[in-house]
């Protein structure tokens, strides 16, 4: 095994206030050990210009390879990283930890790139899609909520679909595998010997973390407007992740809004997009009851605010 891999200039490292850590493990470039190897495996290219995009419109923290070969260190695999890099898993349980303390929960965003061709963004969340049920494939953890996978998850494939972009559930990619980063963020490694490990499956367990991979096709990283309908897409999805109270009483309001007219005039609704949707979401419970928790935290969080007892976390939900 090769000695330890010092932290390096080859991992970028973004700062936001938002509790989201974006990562992008394979977006090096082939290096010494990628031409000496008979089958090297390719990097994903465009992730990590795709990671720093996303982390700015998300004020979002990420950490960033952006030359690292995968053939030399693989930073997708739990093994790879505990033996030669374990000091970017302390940066990651750390990261993670610090989101969790002080907004109560993470949101960690793996970036990929799958290389099809087509239009298509395959979801992993330790979930195979079995015709009407997701379901894990053998020992993997499921590595989201059911409240975040049934919210931004679905409100992703939602606005994929509509930029023309396939969205799957672990297709290609559940990402399930033992060493997939992705099962380093469910309570799968509780007993790991890996100390880093065993805080994430931690706080895992305790529900104060949410992940989920990315595995974005060629089409969707080449600069273009594919691309930039993509980063859009995901970016739209997590808005409320700000801790921002506007983005939640204006998407609640939009969507009230949109029922109340699908009420009135049925016919109509059904002429606009945005009318069918309110519609299939009235019939639909799980947003149903979405709509009321949403509608329920906001207002909880007005009246926190009214008794001026926000003044001491202002600094917190920038
Ligand atoms: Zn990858």
């Amino acid at each position: 095994m090769s000695a330890t891999i010092a932290a390096a200039a080859w991992l970028e490292i973004v700062e936001g206030p938002a509790p989201i850590l974006l990562i992008a493990p394979h977006g090096g470039r082939a290096g010494a050990a990628a031409r000496a190897a008979l089958h090297p495996k390719v990097n994903d290219l465009e992730t990590a210009a795709i990671a720093r995009e996303l982390a700015d419109r998300l004020g979002a923290c990420a950490l960033i390879n952006s030359a690292m070969d995968r053939n030399e260190l693989d930073c997708n695999r739990l093994g790879q990283l505990a033996a030669r890099a374990p000091w970017m898993l302390e940066l990651i349980a750390s990261r993670v930890e610090h989101m969790a303390r002080r907004r109560g929960r993470a949101i960690v965003m793996l970036i990929h790139g799958w290389n099809v061709i087509e239009p298509r963004v395959d979801i992993g969340l330790g979930l195979r899609d079995h015709g009407a049920h997701l379901r894990p494939p053998a020992g993997a953890h499921v590595s989201a909520s059911d409240d975040f996978i049934s919210g931004p998850v679905s409100a992703i494939t939602e606005r994929l679909d509509r930029a023309g972009i396939a969205a799957t559930f672990g297709m290609r990619y559940p990402g399930g595998a033992r060493q997939n980063l992705l099962q380093a963020f469910t309570p799968r490694h509780r007993a790991s010997d890996i100390p880093a490990v065993r805080r994430l499956a931690a706080l895992a367990a305790d529900g104060a973390v949410d992940a989920i991979q990315l595995e974005m096709s060629v089409a969707v990283r080449m600069p273009g407007p594919l691309r930039a309908k993509g980063i859009a897409a995901i970016a739209e999805s997590f808005r409320f992740a700000h801790g921002d109270d506007r983005g939640s009483r204006h998407w609640i309001e939009n969507i009230e809004r949109n029922l109340r007219r699908a009420r009135r005039n049925p016919r109509s609704a059904a002429a606009t997009r945005a009318g069918r949707r309110a519609v299939r979401r009235r019939a639909d419970p799980v947003w149903r009851g979405i709509l009321r928790r949403r509608r329920k935290r906001w207002r909880n969080r007005q009246l926190r605010s009214r008794r001026g007892r926000r003044r001491r976390t202002d600094h917190d939900s920038v």
